[in-house]
């Protein structure tokens, strides 16, 4: 008599996401995928650095988690939040996308720039954020760029830059692109008077960034399979017509062609820059420590 017996279903509630008060609720970002390894991942193995434990792939972080892993507590004094881009080609609901964008990140534009302390020695740093449309440069980034290496001309600091980009923003078409012209000759004068320019590349830095001032750092550190490119890989294939090696485009591909001078993984990389400061800096020269 199985045959007829009732069957157990499932009962939908029409009403969820309408849960009461008093009922349990599971937060969010308890669980990520990596994209590396494809494993699920409970949020907390990964540690402030979000490091996939399996595979060691570094998750993108915010420019904010970015300063919290990198700097000296609360020794960041921000630079030039007060420029506004003009909109030049009046691009439909582009403001309003900016606004927006600015209150879900709490950044300014795509970076974030200013003067700070890493073990104690002052910097001038960039930290590009790829949550704030896609890290792309437009007339303000590239302004901001502009000015901290000019800054830091004046102060004679040395500048480090993390980048994260999917390259210049369409948004403002030509006006994006020029400002890769006008970081590099900053980059000229602040390398000119003999200061110390290290470039970090995080996943991603494409497109414009990585054809400017992403690759012109004396020392060039990337993190582990961060993709690094100028144009995506389909085109590139479609264009010689030849298809590509797996790992085009990653880091360890680019250090073994010799485009990035060392990776070094999330969790070492605050004492790397630190040492690397020390060795290229008068002053850590001067005093030997
Ligand atoms: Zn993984």
């Amino acid at each position: 008599m199985a045959l007829f017996k009732k069957k157990n279903y499932i009962r939908i509630n029409p009403n969820r996401g309408q849960a009461p008060a008093n009922e349990p609720t599971v937060p969010d970002n308890l669980w990520a995928k990596c994209p590396s390894c494809k494993r699920t991942l409970y949020t907390k193995e990964m540690g402030a650095e979000k490091v996939c434990p399996h595979c060691g792939y570094n998750f993108r972080i915010s420019a904010w988690e970015r300063i919290a892993l990198t700097i000296d507590e609360k020794s960041l004094e921000e630079w030039d939040t007060d420029v506004k881009t003009e909109d030049p080609l009046d691009f439909p609901d582009y403001l309003e996308k900016i606004a927006s964008v600015q209150e879900k990140t709490g950044l300014h534009e795509a970076v974030l720039t200013g003067e700070a302390t890493i073990n104690q020695q002052p910097v001038a740093i960039g930290i590009m954020d790829s949550n704030f449309i896609m890290g792309s440069m437009g007339t303000v980034v590239g302004e901001k760029i502009t000015r901290l290496f000019e800054r830091a001309l004046a102060k004679n600091l040395p500048v480090v830059l993390f980048t994260a980009s999917g390259g210049a923003r369409m948004q403002e078409g030509i006006f994006s692109l020029m400002q890769m012209a006008k970081i590099s000759a900053a980059v000229k004068r602040h390398s000119e008077a003999g200061l110390f320019y290290l470039t970090v590349l995080t996943d991603p830095t494409t497109g414009g960034v990585t054809a400017s001032f992403a690759m012109e750092g004396d020392v060039i550190l990337a993190e582990p399979q961060a993709l690094i490119g100028f144009a995506g890989r389909r085109v590139i294939e479609q264009t010689i017509r030849q298809e590509l090696p797996e790992d085009f485009q990653k880091a360890e591909f680019l250090l073994e062609h010799g485009f990035v001078d060392q990776i070094v993984p999330r969790t070492q990389l605050r004492e790397r820059i630190s040492q690397l400061l020390k060795l290229h800096t008068t002053k850590g020269w001067m005093t030997n420590d």
